[in-house]
């Protein structure tokens, strides 16, 4: 299967997913949506009203700022894959709940092996504890950190920042120094794209022993 055919399966999948309680108050399903090939990928939380309507993510007052924040970083929408931790709206927007997170991880972890990007960007608190636990987002915010086989970087939720006038420039300036930070990915992923060890047998001892006899 190519990558794109994998992204089609989950979405199928996802739109008659019955493993968590979330299934019960969806209308319709937000598997995610951008290019196969996208080197970055961007996590929210979950879909809102909006994006349960339309089964598409970031379609409400967020989407539009996350829209400004890619054209700032010089990105359109469509150069990025855009999905949730979670892919069914959560009942008058409360959170998310670890049974949940859990349930629908699978999904997640499959679109991220299908698109190999080099850069995933954290949009909640959420998302940041799948890559960066115990993180606080006022102190790593707009940093790019190693997470195995690429780069994360934690922003603030475009949302937040929406309501805390104090997070918008903050969160403009993170979205201001991406092109320069996935120039580095790319340069440090062509360098070295595995991480050390993590898919690599320690190198065989040698047979000491063999000279005793
Ligand atoms: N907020 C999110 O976290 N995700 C969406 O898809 C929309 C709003
Ligand atoms: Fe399935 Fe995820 Fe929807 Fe729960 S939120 S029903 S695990 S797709």
């Amino acid at each position: 299967m190519t990558a794109e055919e994998t992204l089609a399966q989950i979405a199928s999948e996802v739109a008659v997913c019955q493993k968590c309680t979330l299934h019960h108050s969806r209308k319709h399903a937000v598997p995610g949506e951008g290019p196969a090939t996208a080197e970055i990928m961007l996590i929210g939380e979950g879909p809102g009203f909006h994006e349960n309507e339309q089964g598409r993510p970031f379609v409400g007052a967020a989407g539009n700022f996350l829209n400004e924040l890619l054209a700032q970083a010089g990105l359109k929408r469509t150069d990025v894959w855009i999905g949730n931790v979670v892919k069914c709206r959560p009942p008058e927007n409360r959170d998310p709940q670890p049974d949940e997170l859990a349930a629908c991880n699978v999904y997640l972890e499959r679109q991220i092996a299908a698109i190999n990007p080099k850069v995933i960007i954290t949009l909640g608190r959420y998302s940041m504890a799948k890559f960066m636990p115990g993180a606080k987002i006022s102190q790593v915010h707009g940093q790019m950190r190693r997470v195995g086989d690429r780069f994360v970087i934690a922003m603030f939720h475009p949302a937040a920042a929406l309501h805390q006038a104090a997070l918008k420039p903050a969160i403009m300036a993170d979205f201001g120094k991406l092109p320069q930070q996935l120039e580095q990915a790319r340069a440090a992923l062509a360098r070295s794209p595995k991480t050390p060890d993590a898919n690599q047998e320690p190198p065989e001892e040698e047979p000491k022993q063999l000279s005793l006899f």
